[in-house]
């Protein structure tokens, strides 16, 4: 065992220099364009393969609430809009079923990454209990199934069907959603919550479309050839074949121990190590939970978790793991310094410390858990923890020990080509029988581009027009010209990244209690005055500058392929004060009943 790594034993210098190194190897001028839709002659690895689709005839009819997505955005919604006593909601999903990412994300090992308890949106609600701390992916989807049935957003519920077109009639105040299934109905309000994760990308690979053997993409999972199933059944189909998985991101490493114990060879390409830090799953027992279940007790732990990755110093760490130890780390750290020294560049300089010493016990780790000195040095990550998502595996590096397991480390190139027989990497060609494209989603792409329509509001002014000078919301909710839609995603609001539902239930309350208003004040329609929107991202203005997203960072997602943000980071941003800074302001907001910056008419 190694003596821990401290600020002050750290060559901080050493590490700055190698991080800038390992960064440059990996940028690549294509930036986001490297990567492909699953469409064209790709377009058969985007189908659906885990529910068929049922015909049925297009609809013209009215809603009073149309939500755009099925995910936890729109069950959470539909949920509370239910609550206040909405009922008339219809909820748009392109998959067959609720669920959304955790819909498509079959993958055997799929698991939340941030704990159940306060992950998994409406326990108490819905009285489930998780049965773990970092819950699997069945459970998660039957628990949005859960919902649906709770609330009874089943009735009205469009699946397999994608919005192509949303349109505001100022005439009788009404939107007009079309899509693809022929549809044409009208609806008082429309909430949209397409998500960051829906649009599966593939590397732009030369020879792509060649391989003659079985490819597919992680979110695609074909259980039909690899055998097995989501809840982790050995995969029998593959006890015979060698298999190459592409990327080493969140999602790989869940997979690979399952593909590792199953695959007669088991090839993982990677471009980027990802971080991976202990897991510690465990079961929950029915007498812990009854101890920690008083009413209210799963937005206690949301905010509790939230203060312990703010600037606060909160007396206690409920979730206490991962994601709250780097924080701990960093307060830890600040502590050692009198209150009156606490500058920005003081905090910078506390969290780079923090942050240098997590890191470098994560690399220690790999080196302890991985046999062959040379696989364990090619698993080290070289860069800030939050450059990239940080993973969490207690079996991911030890998988490296087995003898069908090969990592194919290609220092930063990644794969170069895809051939008739299989994958080239580093000048050679390795033959496979089956390709896993575990190569992530659009996340860096435009909203617009994304979601698949670009809404056209007031004046016949889109989406795209009015946010072609950068993103424009009050709240990250509602939009001037725009008037009865809502957005549902956690920019220009709390922006907290570690707890992405924890933003959907907020959001779902404004909703629920802005439609109730408008109803009760029998209002036509409800929108942000300009002025009201100016003056919010005004403030988002004054805050502290993205905390993650920097292009000293290692190309990824989190900053635009290395590319940065431009002129659009200081838009992508949360309340000045923080998540909860966010969350007091918005209650304070709701609860006032005066909902200023809104227009009734
Ligand atoms: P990512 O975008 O994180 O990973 C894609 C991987 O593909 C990266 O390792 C990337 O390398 C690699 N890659 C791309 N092109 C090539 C190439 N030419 N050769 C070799 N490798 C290549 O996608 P994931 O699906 O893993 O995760 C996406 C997000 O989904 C996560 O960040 C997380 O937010 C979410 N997720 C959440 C989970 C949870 O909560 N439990 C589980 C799984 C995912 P490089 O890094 O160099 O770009």
């Amino acid at each position: 065992m190694h003596a821990p790594a401290t600020a002050t034993t750290i060559d901080k210098d050493a590490l700055r220099a190698k991080y800038a190194e390992e960064r440059d190897k990996r940028l690549r001028a294509e930036g986001s364009s490297q990567y492909l839709r699953l469409e064209r002659e790709f377009a058969e690895l985007a189908a659906d393969p885990y529910t068929p689709i049922t015909p049925r005839e297009p609809l013209t009819d009215h809603v009073t609430f149309a939500f755009i997505g099925g995910g936890f955005a729109g069950l959470v919604v539909g949920a509370r809009l239910k609550q206040a006593g909405i009922t008339d909601v219809r909820i748009v999903e392109k998959g067959g079923d609720f669920g959304g990412t955790w819909y498509w994300n079959r993958y055997p090992g799929a698991q939340c990454d941030t704990a159940s308890m306060i992950y998994m949106p409406l326990l108490e609600e819905t009285g489930h209990m998780p049965s773990e701390k970092y819950a699997h992916a069945p459970e998660i989807r039957n628990h949005c199934s859960r919902i649906g049935e709770t609330f009874g957003l089943y009735d009205k519920a469009l699946f397999h069907t994608e919005v192509t077109g949303l349109e505001w009639n100022e005439g009788d105040k009404l939107w007009t959603v079309r899509t693809n299934r022929g549809d044409a109905f009208a609806a008082k309000y429309v909430g949209m919550g397409t998500g960051p994760l829906h649009v599966a990308k593939l590397p732009g690979l030369p020879g792509i479309e060649t391989f003659k053997g079985k490819a597919f993409h992680t979110s695609r999972w074909d259980y039909a050839y690899t055998g097995g199933n989501p809840e982790g059944a050995p995969m029998t189909g593959l006890a015979d074949k060698r298999v190459a998985i592409i990327g080493t991101g969140a999602t790989s490493v869940q997979a690979v121990p399952h593909l590792a114990r199953d695959a007669k060879e088991l090839y993982v390409f990677q471009r980027t190590p990802s971080s991976v830090d202990r897991r510690d799953n465990a079961p929950l027992d029915d007498d812990w939970f009854a101890s920690v279940a008083e009413p209210g007790w799963q937005r206690k732990w949301q905010d509790n978790f939230a203060a312990n990755l703010g600037a606060g110093f909160p007396a206690e760490d409920l979730v206490n793991d991962g994601w709250t130890d780097l924080a701990k780390r960093m307060r830890a750290n600040l502590r050692t310094v009198p209150p009156s020294e606490w500058t920005p560049a003081r905090m910078m300089a506390a969290f780079e410390d923090a942050d240098y010493e997590k890191m470098e016990q994560i690399r220690r780790r790999a080196e302890e858990l991985v046999n062959d000195p040379n696989t364990a040095d090619d698993l080290k990550a070289w860069y800030r923890q939050l450059c990239k998502r940080p993973c969490f595996h207690d079996e991911y590096l030890q998988a490296f020990n087995r003898p069908g397991v090969k990592l194919i480390h290609t220092d930063g190139q990644g794969v170069s080509a895809i051939t008739e027989k299989g994958v080239m990497a580093n000048g050679t060609e390795y033959e496979v029988d089956c390709i896993i494209y575990a190569s992530g989603f659009e996340i860096s792409t435009d909203y617009v581009a994304r979601a698949g329509f670009d809404a056209v509001g007031r004046d016949g002014r889109t989406l795209s027009e009015y946010w072609g000078g950068g993103m424009r919301t009050l709240h990250g909710l509602h939009i001037n010209g725009f008037p009865n839609l809502f957005m549902v995603q956690p920019a220009q609001a709390a922006n907290f990244i570690a707890n992405v539902p924890h933003n959907i239930v907020d959001h779902a309350d404004t909703i629920a209690s802005v439609v109730s208003a408008a109803e009760q004040r029998g209002a036509q329609t409800v929108e942000p005055t300009a002025e009201a929107e100016q003056a919010w991202l005004d403030l988002l203005r004054t805050g502290p500058a993205r905390a993650i997203g920097s292009t000293e960072c290692t190309p990824g997602y989190y900053n635009n392929e290395g590319k940065g943000w431009g002129e659009d980071a200081p838009l992508f941003v949360g309340h000045p004060g923080g998540a909860l800074a966010y969350f007091a302001h918005i209650d304070a907001w709701r609860k006032s009943g005066r909902f200023e910056g809104l227009e009734f008419t």
